[in-house]
């Protein structure tokens, strides 16, 4: 098992491993990425059937969309930088029985490795807590295969987000732990967009994640000013 400890930002890591125990509980400090898992999964399978597909989940923490992805049948590997993360991410596979090749290392790391491996990548709810997103998304864009997929799901940067995601979402509701989220990390859609350009990535569809705080859940908009996820097509 190799860790490389490029390009990570080693509190953001530890922010995450330290809520590690809780990661599989659906009313835990991951409570949101539960809430929304069932629809960003929709949305790659929609648009790419996972059956069968090799894919790479960057960024996985606990595995809860990765092992949702192995659960309908794509052959999964997922990296992360946490270890305490992997480890709760292996126990829950052997638990549940849904296998997943779980792996402690950068992505930049993977890519050094292999090229055009898998035929869709997935990096959610991480760019906006890494120090320099594009090269994250050269590495993605080097490991999928051309003609293969990449989704990208961060935070619009506006007083907008900053207000719901984190003044709201953070301190007044308790629905993440304080602290999870830093403003000045948050990616506005044309940054991404441009980064991926760069990275021989073309974008072919986007779509805004919105809070119904009524029936608290999460459902598609096409409002990308607040949660947004980008799927793009490598040429
Ligand atoms: N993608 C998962 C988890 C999102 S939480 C999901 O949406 O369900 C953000 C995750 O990114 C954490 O698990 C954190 O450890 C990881 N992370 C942060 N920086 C990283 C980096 N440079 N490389 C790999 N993982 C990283």
């Amino acid at each position: 098992m190799t860790i490389t400890t490029d390009n990570s930002n080693p509190v953001e890591i530890e922010k995450f491993t330290a809520s590690a125990s809780q990661w599989w509980d659906p009313e835990g400090d991951l409570k949101t990425l539960h809430q929304v898992n069932s629809l960003r999964l929709e949305l790659v399978n929609k648009t790419c059937s996972l059956s069968n597909k090799k894919v790479l989940d960057v960024g996985c923490g606990g595995g809860i969309f990765s092992e949702s992805m192995a659960a309908i049948g794509a052959d999964v590997t997922a990296i992360d930088l946490g270890k305490e993360l992997i480890d709760i991410a292996d126990l829950h596979s052997l638990d549940s029985g849904v296998n997943v090749n779980y792996q402690c290392i950068s992505v930049e790391g993977l890519a050094e490795q292999h090229n055009s491996t898998f035929d869709v990548v997935t990096c959610m709810e991480m760019l906006e807590h890494v120090p320099d997103p594009s090269s994250i998304i050269q590495a993605c864009s080097k490991l999928v295969k051309p003609g293969g997929y990449v989704f990208f799901s961060t935070l619009n940067r506006n007083p907008k987000s900053y207000l719901l995601s984190i003044v709201v979402a953070e301190y007044m509701l308790g629905m993440l732990p304080k602290g999870t989220h830093d403003y000045s990390s948050f990616i506005k859609p044309s940054e991404l967009a441009a980064w991926s350009r760069q990275a021989g990535l073309e974008l072919i569809d986007s779509r805004g994640v919105e809070y119904r705080p009524l029936s608290q859940s999460f459902t598609m908009t096409n409002d990308i000013s607040m949660n947004y996820i980008c799927v793009f097509k490598k040429a």
